[in-house]
């Protein structure tokens, strides 16, 4: 298992490297973010040992259960997983930096009332569902400003960029539609020039498409199965409402 992650990783730093060439982007401009969703720890650790430090998880009970083991090594935590209000004040105390996955307004003012009390903030992305599945968690694109700008009201919340999950598809043309329209999000809100609103993360582009993500601008790219290998539950099992 050790040989194939660390070559695996090896695969994806390539990977990342050939498009970011190909844009004419400087790889220091895009991190790799590993999506750790049904990894055990023992696994996620091999990673960071070969130099990873960014993970995330899906599920706040995943978070929980590999907390410990991984505790003791130098490394950051994002959330990317549909958020229920009621798992919020688990969640803060696992030293999550991220909550890529805010969505919703509800969600975010009772962050920001836990957060109050807890004296905390938190750097967020705003999940934008930009390819318009109905199964896909995220604002609707054409709503998504309309959150930022309420979001940006809670001050315990730090708006750091956008995120979004591209169409499953085997058309490039339709999955780089959905980056793109992240990144037209991106610019219009920056035109807007919102206080307590920063714009630079773009996370977008997993295992298959992150070469398209990269040519459309994404600054964080999270990836699972390219590295850790195959899942055995479904991506509905963690992206769709009625599964959850
Ligand atoms: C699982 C997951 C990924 C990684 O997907 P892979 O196809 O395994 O690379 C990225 N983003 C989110 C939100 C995920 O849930």
């Amino acid at each position: 298992m050790t040989d194939s992650i660390v070559e695996n990783l090896k695969i994806i730093l390539q990977r990342i490297e050939n498009a970011c060439l190909k844009s004419h982007r400087n790889p220091k401009e895009v991190r790799l973010l590993l999506a750790t969703k049904t990894v055990n720890a023992e696994n996620i650790k091999i990673a960071i040992h070969a130099g990873q430090n960014l993970i995330a998880e899906n599920k706040v009970q995943e978070v929980k259960d590999k907390y410990e083991s991984l505790q003791s090594l130098a490394h950051e935590s994002h959330f990317i997983g549909h958020l229920q209000s009621n798992k919020i004040k688990d969640l803060l105390k696992y030293n999550i930096s991220c909550l890529q996955s805010l969505d919703r307004l509800e969600l975010a003012q009772k962050l920001h009332q836990r957060l109050l009390f807890e004296n905390k903030t938190l750097d967020v992305l705003i999940q934008v569902n930009t390819s318009e599945e109905k199964s896909k968690f995220g604002v609707a694109p054409e709503n998504a400003i309309d959150l930022i700008q309420q979001v940006s009201q809670l001050e315990t919340l730090q708006i750091k960029g956008l995120m979004t999950i591209g169409l499953f598809s085997a058309e490039t043309k339709k999955v780089r539609k959905c980056f793109q329209h992240l990144k037209k999000i991106q610019q219009d809100v920056i035109a807007l020039n919102l206080p307590n609103v920063e714009m630079k993360e773009l996370s977008m582009g997993m295992s298959g498409d992150l070469e398209t993500a990269i040519e459309e601008g994404a600054t964080i790219i999270r990836v699972g199965t390219a590295i850790f290998g195959q899942r055995i539950y479904p991506d509905s099992y963690y992206w769709n409402e009625t599964k959850n």
